[in-house]
């Protein structure tokens, strides 16, 4: 079984980022969100159960999903939220599983937003990595890549656990307030000490 980190953060922290400098110096990268992403896409069997349970308002004319819309529901409907769940949880954690199967890179990053939040991947994973900033740089950050006004990043980032629970929860912390190379300086020196800790794995 290949070694695993846990990459989590708050929404705009740099995951996706930091991922992709994890994934240039030879890490596997798994993404949840990717995963998902890809399950829901037009003309697939999940996209078809959201719209029998949600409704067709849920799906765009050309046959794609209102991600924001869903995202917008789920944040205020527990119910929703947990059928939601019920039907991708499963798809996601199968896949996430066949990919660490066929894992060959020394060690695999795996990026949960909701790493603390929920109890999904915490048993999968030997290490684990909080990628974080502070409060003004993440919704700057978050509107610039997004069309979420101010008010709808806050309301995300208060479904979120909050950064000291996060900080304290975690084996790692790449703080990402600075510019992009300061942080791949810091990346670079936690893929050195993830590759040796991989080794006591085996
Ligand atoms: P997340 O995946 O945690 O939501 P992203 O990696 O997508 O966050 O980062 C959010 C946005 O901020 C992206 O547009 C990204 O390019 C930008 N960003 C991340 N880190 C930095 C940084 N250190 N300096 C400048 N822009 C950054």
């Amino acid at each position: 079984m290949v070694y695993c980190v846990g990459l989590t953060g708050g929404i705009g922290c740099g995951k996706s980022t930091v991922a992709q400098m994890f994934k240039a110096l030879g890490a596997a990268v798994i993404d949840t969100d990717a995963i998902s992403h890809d399950l829901t896409q037009a003309n697939t069997p999940v996209l078809q159960q959201i719209a029998q349970l949600f409704g067709p308002d849920f799906i765009s004319a050309q046959g794609g999903l209102k991600r924001a819309k869903l995202r917008v529901l789920i944040i205020s409907d527990a119910a929703a939220k947990a059928k939601l769940e019920d039907i991708l949880h499963p798809l996601i954690a199968a896949q996430v599983g066949h990919e660490i199967s066929a894992c060959r890179a020394p060690y695999a990053l795996i990026v949960v937003p909701l790493l603390f939040e929920t109890s999904h991947y915490l048993p999968l994973v030997q290490r684990k990595l909080v990628v974080d900033c502070d409060a003004s740089s993440q919704i700057k950050r978050t509107m610039a890549r997004s069309d979420l006004t101010e008010a709808e990043v806050h309301t995300i980032m208060a479904h979120q656990l909050a950064r000291p629970d996060r900080l304290e929860r975690t084996d790692d912390i790449l703080r990402n307030e600075g510019d992009l190379e300061t942080l791949r300086t810091a990346v670079k020196a936690l893929h050195e000490q993830y590759k040796v800790l991989a080794l006591s794995l085996h």
